[in-house]
């Protein structure tokens, strides 16, 4: 077993974000991926809200934070984390490769996608089919949509989206709509948003330039985006020996990104809160590694 202070699990970009501020206050870390360095920034094609960059693209972003890391000469260890164990005061991460002992821990794992598995979906990914309302909400402005879901993340995405949209349909598969009662006050009272209830979505249409509709019971609805959030997984079953407290399928912390386990702390994504973006995540990186570099001095 290989001895460290702090494990970074994730190099997407919390975790990247978070090994260059411990690199620079002289902490020892082991910064781990389990798949591909970047996260999602290997998925981005188009990104126009990150500061200081105009107009980029994840994988301009990721070139960046990759000499970044070299420059720092700061290595990513690849290894798929299984579990995390408490030991005594710390804690042991169980990779497929290695195991290590460590007195912190920083989750930063991300979320997965939903499966895609409405017929289109696919095929028009990234050419109307969204989702994340923040990132591509501007691309259909007085446009008309539609947001696929039944939950507070579908119910949220909607409402920013009608502020934007001329019209948008909120199609839930199920007899009523779930989430918190104010977001569905809320979308309620939304007039440019129609709810349709018990509605199943059959396809996801388009032509060469991208969606141009959906099927739902039968009935296609004319639309130049779809937002389906019918969902997304979360990568934090790495957590489930040491249960920290959780807001749905995301983890609780504080200001510092501290957990309620002492030594454990979150960062980017996997974070229960409001804005879910690179800056954001970059953010919690840093701070996660600070509050995780003072805890490990202190001990
Ligand atoms: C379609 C879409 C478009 C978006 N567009 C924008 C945009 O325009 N602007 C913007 O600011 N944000 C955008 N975002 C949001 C942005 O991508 C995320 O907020 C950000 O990438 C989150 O970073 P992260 O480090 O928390 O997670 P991730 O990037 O998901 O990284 C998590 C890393 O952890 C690794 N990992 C997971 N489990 C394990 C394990 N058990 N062991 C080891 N490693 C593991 C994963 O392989 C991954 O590399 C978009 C998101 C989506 C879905």
């Amino acid at each position: 077993m290989k001895k460290t202070d702090i494990v970074i699990i994730g190099a997407g970009m919390a975790g990247i974000s978070a090994a260059i501020y411990l690199k620079r206050a002289n902490a020892n870390f082991v910064l781990l991926e389990g798949n591909l360095a970047g996260g999602m920034l290997n998925k981005l094609k188009s990104i126009e809200n990150y500061p200081g960059m105009p107009k980029t693209t994840g994988s301009d972003i990721l070139i960046a934070l990759m000499d970044q890391l070299r420059f720092n000469k700061i290595d990513v260890t690849y290894g798929n984390v299984q579990t995390i164990l408490k030991e005594g005061d710390g804690f042991e991460v169980v990779t497929d490769v290695e195991s290590y002992d460590t007195k912190a821990v920083i989750v930063a794992t991300g979320v997965t996608q939903a499966v895609q598995t409405i017929p289109g979906e696919e095929k028009y990914a990234g050419s109307g089919v969204s989702y994340c309302a923040i990132c591509d909400g501007n691309f259909f402005k007085g446009a008309d949509v539609a947001v696929i879901g039944n939950n507070n993340i579908a119910l949220e995405e909607a409402i920013y989206l009608g502020n934007l949209a001329k019209k948008l349909y909120f199609i839930c598969p199920d007899e009523e709509l779930q989430g918190d009662k104010n977001l569905r006050e809320k979308l309620g009272n939304s007039a440019n948003i129609e709810v349709k209830l018990s509605s199943k979505v059959e396809e996801i249409v388009g032509d060469d330039f991208g969606v141009t509709g959906v099927k739902v019971n039968g009935e296609i609805l004319k639309v130049a985006g779809i937002f389906p959030y019918v969902g997304k997984k979360s990568t934090s079953m790495v957590l489930n020996n040491l249960k920290p407290e959780k807001q749905g399928i995301f983890i609780k912390v504080d200001e510092e990104c501290c957990t309620n386990i002492e030594g454990l702390f979150a960062a980017g994504d996997i974070v229960a809160k409001r804005l879910k973006q690179l800056v954001t995540a970059a953010g919690d990186g840093a701070t996660a590694a600070t509050a995780a570099d003072n805890y490990c001095k202190l001990k």
